[in-house]
């Protein structure tokens, strides 16, 4: 499904320009009040692929849990990033152990395009971890901010220059905020972003 054709409730929780944010929305958590959408073989097939961008998953049922696991070490870790907290050592080696699996392996057509090929769900994850490994030791590994809408707490990383972007979307989150605060005859608020 396209996130153009997708419900904005769904849509919203798919932008976070990084796959491993992307995947630790997927969870229901205390944070926020969107549903469970990984319960099962086939909506993690479906989830992962539409989160890596690839043509098919293959989940086995023990994958599942992995998933959980994988994808509840990611959210722990984001958050302590954006709350200022150090990095606990469980998840961090968690993370290690999902990234320690073979990654998808593309291959191609003799057309030269990319071939549609079956990608395993641990390789899937595998992609996941990797793709954390690289935000949290990268540019942006002290960029991830929780959205500070009321209702939110989406996880977003803040690639803006000054590094004072306050809001997962600001089509969504930012204006319900300047209106409330509007409303609320507040000082306004200016953020740009
Ligand atoms: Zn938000």
């Amino acid at each position: 499904m396209s996130e153009s054709r997708m419900d904005p409730s769904l849509a919203k929780r798919f932008r976070t320009g990084r796959a491993c944010l992307n995947f630790a929305h997927t969870g229901e958590t205390p944070y926020w009040v969107e549903p469970e959408l990984v319960y099962d073989q086939a909506s993690l097939e479906r989830w992962l692929a539409h989160i890596l961008g690839v043509a098919d998953i293959q989940a086995r049922p023990r994958d599942v849990g992995a998933a959980h696991r994988l994808r509840g070490s990611i959210l722990q870790l984001a958050r302590a990033r954006a709350e200022g907290r150090s990095l606990a050592e469980d998840d961090v080696r968690t993370i290690n152990t999902f990234a320690a699996a073979a990654p998808p392996v593309p291959e191609m057509t003799a057309a030269g395009a990319i071939a549609s090929v079956s990608t395993s769900a641990t390789a899937g994850l595998s992609a996941i971890a990797r793709d954390a490994i690289d935000l949290f030791t990268g540019p942006l590994g002290h960029r991830i901010r929780v959205c500070a809408a009321e209702d939110c707490e989406l996880l977003f990383v803040d690639s803006s220059q000054p590094g004072t972007r306050r809001w997962c979307s600001m089509q969504r989150c930012g204006n319900l905020t300047k209106l409330r605060t509007h409303r609320s005859a507040k000082a306004p608020v200016r953020d740009a972003v």
